[in-house]
């Protein structure tokens, strides 16, 4: 089967003629996989439909916020009686308090929530409070974890361990990298190594709860707690980043499973721990622009009007965006976390098989419902995390991402959308049903044989 993609194919020239790339942000461009990126018209379920009218199994669920699936009616029906209220007031909403108090009764270490409209605005004032109550400047990020587009926290490691960071895009000045030091996933030693050599100077260290945006990387057992611990001997603060994890692995985010031990398959976890401040994105607008940082009253006092850390927003807690927020949030009890657990289980153990079919090395990594796969062979490739795959980014960098494109494509054809890269987890939703699961079934071993049939340019 070859797709139809007339009408794609005539919007991406338009929009590439329009838009820098095509695209709004840059994976959506298909750099890594090659072809035309489908244009989506309209969403339902676990399913999306293209303006050439083909139909997809969406692997990608808006990267992470569409937990409930696309166009869930309950979440259609609150923004629509929204809408009929008013788009933006620049005022107070009383939406904005049920969400802060929400996501504070979610996750017990928060007292206090500030809402803003990305993610990378929720990590970017995260730093600033945490600079503001220290008054230290440092900041330590592990490579390849995400934390949006700002400048400080678009560094890439420096020449050695616990040297300062250098730009990581280009417009980002090594005076403001400067300020941030890179280092590897999973290294503990690392973390006490720059410790040593800046005593007093680091303000916090951020890292996503579990790393999803490198693909899935597994923590360490005790990864989490003892890097929380490290942090706080030396005063700093931890910042928690679950802009992608928050409410999508659990009711309480990956925090929440560290603590409730659930494991899922995934690595071993322990709880025991807190973060200082936490990020949140993606789900908690459902769909729409809302982030939050949360924290302790103590801290969050820092924050303008309150303290002297400045930081605002003219769509900062937008009625409509936090009404589609809410909703989704009310709405995703355990039914929809179990739900999305058992597709994520049933989803991973397809693949696995159809690899294993046709003989493929290659290593899943999960945490809690976020999966992601890397072809290759772990040992002669040396990866070095706990259940054999990939333990950090210079790891997760090495593997056969050439089989990728071949995967990807022919599970496009067998209309199922998955991440446009090797670097992303896999995302299911509570409507990933047996329509789901049959559509998986039925695209797997052509597009298994096509990944190991795929050979390196
Ligand atoms: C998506 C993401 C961000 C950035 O959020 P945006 O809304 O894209 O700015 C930050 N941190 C993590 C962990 C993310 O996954």
């Amino acid at each position: 089967m070859t797709l139809n993609e007339q009408h794609s194919s005539e919007w991406f020239t338009r929009a590439q003629a329009a838009i820098p790339g095509g695209v709004n942000s840059p994976v959506r461009a298909y750099g890594s996989v090659g072809g035309v990126p489908p244009f989506l018209a309209s969403g339902k379920g676990a399913f999306v439909t293209d303006v050439d009218g083909n139909e997809y199994l969406d692997m990608v669920c808006g990267w992470g916020p569409m937990l409930l699936g696309h166009g869930h009616p309950e979440v259609i029906g609150a923004v629509q009686e929204a809408v009929s209220r008013g788009l933006s007031f620049g005022a107070s909403s009383t939406v904005e308090v049920e969400l802060a108090e929400e996501i504070a009764r979610r996750v017990e270490p928060i007292e206090q929530v500030r809402l803003v409209s990305t993610g990378t605005e929720a990590t970017m004032t995260a730093i600033r409070l945490a600079r503001g109550y220290t008054g230290r400047d440092l900041v330590v990020k592990f490579a390849g974890c995400y934390h949006g587009h700002s400048d400080g926290l678009l560094a890439a490691a420096g020449s050695g361990l616990a040297t300062l960071a250098l730009p990581g895009s280009a417009g980002v000045p090594e005076a403001i990298t400067s300020q941030t030091i890179v280092v590897p996933y999973n290294d503990l030693d690392a973390v006490r190594a720059v410790f040593a050599e800046h005593p007093g100077k680091v303000a916090a260290v951020i890292t996503e709860a579990a790393p999803a945006n490198m693909g899935i990387v597994e923590p360490d057992a005790g990864f989490n707690r003892s890097l929380a611990e490290i942090v706080h001997e030396h005063g700093a603060l931890l910042i928690c980043d679950e802009v992608l994890t928050g409410f999508r692995t659990g009711p309480a985010g990956w925090w929440g499973e560290e603590q409730s031990g659930r494991t899922l398959g995934g690595p071993e976890v322990s709880g025991g721990w807190t973060a200082d401040i936490y990020t949140f994105g993606k789900v908690i607008g459902g769909g729409m622009p809302v982030a939050a940082l949360g924290s302790t009253r103590e801290i969050m006092a820092k924050l303008a009007p309150q303290g002297p850390v400045y930081q605002a927003g003219t769509l900062s807690g937008n009625p409509i965006a936090v009404t589609a927020g809410l909703a989704t949030m009310r709405l995703a009890d355990a039914g929809v976390y179990e739900a999305v657990d058992v597709a994520a289980n049933s989803i991973a153990g397809m693949v696995c098989s159809a690899f294993d079919e046709v003989g493929l090395a290659y290593s899943m990594q999960r945490v809690g419902n976020l999966f992601s796969f890397a072809f290759g062979d772990g040992e002669a490739l040396g990866w070095t995390g706990a259940n054999g795959g990939p333990r950090n980014e210079a790891e997760v960098k090495n593997q056969e991402t050439w089989r990728y494109p071949a995967f990807f494509h022919a599970m496009l054809e067998g209309g199922v959308s998955l991440p446009p890269s090797a670097f992303e987890a896999w995302f299911c939703s509570a409507e990933h049903g047996d329509r789901a699961m049959e559509r998986m079934e039925a695209a797997l071993p052509a597009a298994a044989r096509a990944a190991a049939a795929a050979t390196a340019a």
